[in-house]
């Protein structure tokens, strides 16, 4: 079958290989589309590595189900799958946060992933896809849905009339924005460098938009518009100078989350600001389970809309995906890798 496969840094091929076989007890899932996201760029591009290579990478995985033990799912069932798989033992999974496990397997990432003909993937990681979200829309849940759900819904905890600032609306930030509506926020602030994403951010229900120029602070730029600074702001880039935005964006009390995966260190406000305006600084990393159902069952019944995505067949998907790499996710339409 071809697989699309990560032999090093900048190296990235359309590989003849083995079909996968299901000695693992696995189901074998045909696959229909396969999302392109931030952190396969990454690793495209060298700035994130894996251990694991020639590595099949793609996380966003929807597909039909070809084989699967007895007694599990059927054959021709339409699935999403969730991209993590955890150990239920150790402590951060005994204490319910199995998104941290310490033996955490990622499709992939850790293991091979779906920009391929066929993927294997454990029987626990699938969900029945929505027959009214279609497997473009269904794969940009898998992990830009999810992991903004987990983010807004738990890290953030968006309350009923907080003010909420969200940096990047790419495939996360799209949904962050709509989920941050969902619950309740009393104001949406949506900044990026592409004003083709803030666009979309106002047909999504973005109150202001704050178009990032380079050099240009945002803290000052939200605090003038938000009368001091909002509740919660969410970065969902990855970049120092979105999360150094994002924290002088807070009003005093308030707090930021950094969703965005990046390597740069972040230097940002000294210390006695810290302590007199008692900020919080947190963190958010993929989703728990039954939110990948959660963000299905949105995008089914239309509360929420998927980023626009762009599909890009698996024989033409290298040179689109390294190009993007080198120049990064731009605000405008989500690749998503179709082998058929
Ligand atoms: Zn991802
Ligand atoms: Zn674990």
């Amino acid at each position: 079958m071809r697989a699309i496969r990560l032999h090093g840094p900048g190296d990235l091929r359309l590989d003849e290989v083995p079909a996968p076989d299901q000695s693992s007890g696995s189901v074998i899932v045909d696959v229909e589309a396969c999302g392109v996201c931030g952190s396969d760029l990454h690793f495209v591009n060298g700035t994130a590595r894996t251990d694991h290579m020639p590595m099949t990478l793609g996380h966003e995985i929807v597909g039909t189900v070809a084989a699967a033990p007895a007694g599990t799912v059927e054959p021709g069932t339409e699935v999403v799958a969730a991209v993590g798989e955890f150990c239920d033992e150790c402590s951060r999974c005994v204490e319910g946060k199995p998104n941290l496990c310490e033996r955490a397997s990622a499709l992939g990432i850790d293991v091979d992933g779906g920009w391929a003909d066929q993927v294997e993937v454990p029987v626990r990681s699938l969900r029945e896809r929505p027959s009214s979200v279609s497997p473009a829309d269904a794969a940009t849940a898998a992990d830009a849905g999810t992991t903004a759900y987990h983010a807004i819904t738990r890290r953030a905890a968006v309350q009923p009339g907080e003010t909420v600032l969200i940096v990047g609306v790419g495939g996360l930030g799209t949904y962050g924005l709509q989920l941050a509506r969902l619950a309740g926020a009393g104001g949406i602030l949506a900044a990026d460098t592409d004003a083709v994403a803030l666009e979309r951010a106002v047909a999504l229900g973005a109150d202001e938009t704050v178009l990032i120029e380079p050099g240009e602070s945002l803290g000052r730029r939200i605090k003038l518009l938000s009368e001091g600074g909002v509740d919660v702001a969410i970065e969902f880039v990855g970049a120092a100078a979105a999360v150094d935005g994002a924290i002088k964006s807070i009003r005093p009390g308030g707090r930021a989350v950094v969703v965005g995966v990046g390597i740069e260190p972040v230097t940002t406000l000294p210390a006695v600001l810290w302590s007199n305006h008692e900020y919080t600084l947190t963190g958010a990393y993929g989703g728990l389970p039954g939110d990948l159902e959660a963000v299905l069952g949105l995008l089914a019944d239309g509360s929420i809309n998927a980023p626009p995505t762009r599909p890009v067949d698996i024989n033409e998907a290298v040179p689109a995906i390294t190009s993007l790499a080198a120049r990064g996710l731009g605000g405008a339409e989500r690749l998503v890798v179709t082998p058929r």
